[in-house]
């Protein structure tokens, strides 16, 4: 029994047991990933279903991989936020997509895209806690109920056998 496998990420080989398999979109095939690799496909798998949703399109090209990953060396970015910075550009500032890049995505627009999302979640806040505050109101008490008392438990029933 071979007890190592190749990782079909980074190459290297590892204890089948701590490999995740990752089968297909068809279902049909699959590869064995060490969990590093399986974490950055999974992790590449979203980023990619976010950038096609943001630009409308099927599969984000070379460009934005190497665009991703020089904002992760340059700036160390995670993937959110990418994500949070460009939804910010497109969705909540509606500037023209020129194309699909994130050239756009750089500190002052992520500092900005950051500010933003703060505010929001500040102002979100503000809502729950009114609503919480008229929800209060309508609530009725409910009359305490008197907890039944446990039923001792008794060993004979267990030990019949
Ligand atoms: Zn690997």
């Amino acid at each position: 029994m071979r007890l190592t496998h190749k990782c079909y990420g980074c190459g290297e080989s590892f204890l089948k047991t701590d490999m995740i398999e990752i089968f297909s979109a068809s279902g049909k095939t699959s590869q064995w990933y060490c969990p590093k690799c399986a974490d950055e496909k999974h992790a590449r798998e979203a980023f990619s279903d976010k950038v096609c949703q943001i630009f409308g399109i099927k599969s984000p090209g070379p460009r934005i991989w190497t665009e991703r990953k020089r904002l992760r060396d340059t700036y160390g970015y995670t993937d959110n936020t990418i994500i949070d910075c460009l939804d910010y550009i497109y969705n909540i500032k509606k500037m023209k997509k020129l194309s699909e890049s994130l050239a756009l995505v750089k500190p002052s627009m992520v500092e900005e895209a950051m500010a933003y999302k703060k505010r929001e979640e500040t102002n979100n806040n503000k809502i729950i806690a009114a609503m919480n505050t008229e929800m209060k109101e309508y609530v009725v008490p409910l009359p305490k109920r008197k907890e039944k008392k446990k039923e001792k438990i008794n060993l004979d029933d267990y030990l019949d056998d």
